[in-house]
């Protein structure tokens, strides 16, 4: 018998690219162990009895060469692979106005997006006056986004919000001023989507901190969040961990590797 909840969700998390690194990059103050701990970059899709809500947009081609990220499939490939046309997806939240987050501008011209005013602010203020500041940002992106300001397709949050039935976004701040999460009810109860509250498994589970930084204090507060926020340490999603394709059942065998679902239970370890 069919779920009649008007507010449980499927969750997937799509993968898109792909960086290889050391783990000293991965940690402020570094890491003893100085060992391959690749990123991996996903989207993610919440679908359910009120629409498609996508949840960042990733970077296109001509980014990962900028940047020196590798692109496993492309954003809108990987929505398409599980049934979603970004063309016709109404409502897109982004978690914050990095790179990797809010590229491929016009792939959702049907969309509002989500943001919090302090991201939009931070992004258009005076930090970005500063090299270090805006390393993680690209002045095309945030250009975009005031032109969709403008356009009247952004709806702004100060905190927290609901943006339907069993899905709210919660401001963390930390690793950008406005990072936002995602609070998604499922059929196992709440996941959160911390984006870039916590990059790693390991950053929330041993307290350790992400280099790219606004406010150090905030990324630990955020934690102690993202904790309350979830229905156990198994329904927090960590943004960039490779090991969320290896934890969750994929969306279909020909999606391994690629798509997996969220609002399933991990796999026993
Ligand atoms: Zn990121």
């Amino acid at each position: 018998m069919a779920d009649t909840l008007d507010d449980v969700h499927e969750i997937f998390a799509v993968r898109y690219a792909h960086h290889d690194r050391q783990s000293p990059e991965n940690f402020l103050f570094g890491d003893p162990h100085d060992i391959l701990q690749p990123l991996a970059y996903f989207v993610w899709a919440i679908v359910g009895p009120r629409g498609t809500f996508v949840v960042d947009t990733g970077f296109d081609q001509a980014m990962a060469k900028k940047r020196g990220r590798t692109i496993v499939k492309p954003i809108a490939d990987g929505l398409n692979s599980i049934g979603i046309k970004p063309e016709a997806v109404e409502d897109v939240i982004i978690t914050h106005l990095h790179y990797d987050h809010c590229g491929n501008h016009d792939a959702f011209p049907k969309a509002r997006f989500h943001l919090q005013d302090d991201e939009v602010a931070y992004a258009t203020g005076r930090y970005m006056r500063h090299q270090t500041m805006r390393i993680p940002f690209e002045v095309d992106d945030v250009v975009a986004m005031v032109r969709k300001v403008f356009a009247g397709r952004v709806v702004f949050h100060n905190g927290v919000d609901e943006i339907a039935p069993g899905i709210t976004v919660h401001r963390i701040g930390g690793h950008s001023k406005g990072l936002q999460c995602v609070r998604v009810k499922t059929r196992r109860g709440h996941v959160v989507l911390a984006s870039d509250a916590t990059h790693l498994y390991s950053h929330i589970y041993e307290g350790r901190v992400f280099p790219v930084t606004y406010n150090v204090g905030d990324v630990l507060e955020g934690y102690v969040t993202i904790k309350r926020l979830a229905d156990s340490p198994d329904h927090i999603i960590p943004g960039h961990d490779p090991a969320v394709i290896d934890r969750y059942p994929a969306a279909s065998p020909a999606l391994e590797k690629l798509v997996v679902r969220l609002d399933s239970d991990p796999k026993k370890r």
